[in-house]
């Protein structure tokens, strides 16, 4: 099988199950015990709080949460801020963000919130001036992705965070899911206030993620109960998943060959693109403005669900763009935010690489890859209408 959907979720790396296993085991106690058991467990959720500050550049390890997952990184961060101030219940953000946020600013605005929908071009990136527009006085909260999932994409955070600095006193949000232990990342250094993470996007389990709440912010907590995690979050810790996503950012700070990844990831694309005439690359063009993992590529005229299929017959496994959209034959929101056409949304795969990748498992995709295209020829946009 050759796994190239890792933005969808990752394998978990054998040093992360190593380090976790024992708290499955023998290491089950308490944080909250005041014995040396339970000590002994809050003294591992503690350091992997500072292998995660580590991996963002947070200054300060208090200024990480735990969490379950991304999604309710996001929830908390966007609803928490707006719970708290009810007065400013102006939201901007863009049209390409994950669901997390896109569906949960949808709702808000349904309940009373006002929200500015920045728009993005065919390459996907914003306008800055766009942002410096739709600022106002009551806005509370701007939240925009590091990267976007689909296509990879990458966001200026830093011009971004300057210019809501410069003409507001707006939180700033970063949705920073899908480029965690892809790109680096230096919070302490950033004009960013929140900071969602996930610990399956880089090779930690499913169940685990984090929000960055820099030092001054205030957040109401998400879950109301026992004291956990500064009050900020009830529930006794999940502490072999924490103590995983510890150790996945030990791991994702030290690795040092993404240019690997990124040649593996060129490859296939100028494979992909030298080999089908209408393969078009969905995303700018600048390889510098996307991450180094991710290659979204339109198919025109076929059908993205069907190329998927037929590869998937052939072990390989990619996806048609956002993992919770993979049965629609509509292009998805991101692609239709970037005035994609149809007939290449619709035939738009997703082809995104971790370090676990290779070059023979590139290579035999691309050997592949023509013939399922040749294949598929007959079926070409006959549902697209
Ligand atoms: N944000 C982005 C950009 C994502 O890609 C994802 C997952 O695909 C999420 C948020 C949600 O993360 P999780 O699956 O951990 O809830």
């Amino acid at each position: 099988m050759i796994y190239l959907d890792n933005n969808a979720t990752t394998q978990v790396a054998p040093e992360v199950f190593e380090a976790m296993q024992p708290f499955l085991t023998s290491l089950y106690g308490n944080p909250s015990s005041a014995h040396k058991f339970g000590r002994d467990m809050r003294d591992a959720v503690e350091d992997a709080r500072g292998q995660v500050a580590g991996l963002l550049g947070a200054k300060n390890a208090s200024e990480i949460v735990f969490t379950s997952c991304g999604s309710e990184s996001d929830n908390w961060a966007i609803g928490g801020f707006l719970e708290q101030n009810p007065s400013r219940r102006h939201i901007i953000t863009t049209r390409v963000e994950h669901e997390a946020v896109r569906k949960l600013c949808e709702h808000l605005a349904e309940i009373g919130c006002q929200v500015t929908w920045l728009e993005v071009d065919q390459a996907g990136a914003m306008d800055l001036d766009d942002l410096r527009k739709a600022l106002r006085r009551d806005t509370g909260i701007v939240s925009i992705m590091l990267a976007n999932n689909e296509t990879g994409v990458l966001f200026p955070i830093k011009e971004i965070g300057r210019v809501i600095r410069e003409h507001s006193d707006a939180i700033f949000h970063v949705d920073g899911v899908q480029a965690v232990g892809k790109i680096p990342i230096n919070l302490s250094e950033w004009p960013v206030d929140l900071f969602s993470i996930s610990g399956h996007k880089f090779h930690a389990p499913k169940g685990v993620g984090a929000l960055y709440v820099r030092d001054g912010v205030t957040l109401p907590p998400f879950i109301i109960g026992g004291g956990q995690e500064q009050g900020r979050r009830a529930g006794t810790e999940a502490v072999p998943n924490i103590v995983a996503l510890g150790r996945a950012s030990q791991l994702a700070k030290e690795f040092d060959n993404h240019d690997q990844i990124r040649a593996l990831r060129d490859r296939l694309e100028q494979g992909i693109i030298a080999a089908i005439p209408d393969a078009k690359i969905n995303g700018s063009t600048d390889k510098k403005q996307r991450l180094p993992n991710t290659a979204n590529i339109a198919f025109e005229n076929f059908l993205g669900t069907e190329i998927v299929k037929k590869l998937d017959e052939v072990g390989i496994c990619v996806s048609t763009g956002s993992a919770c959209n993979s049965d629609s034959l509509e292009p998805s929101a991101v692609l239709n935010a970037m005035n994609i056409p149809k007939c290449a949304g619709v035939g738009s795969v997703r082809f995104s690489l971790s370090r676990y990748n290779t070059a023979a498992e590139i290579d035999k995709t691309l050997r592949i890859i023509p013939e399922v295209i040749e294949n598929l020829r007959d079926k070409r946009c006959a549902t697209i209408g």
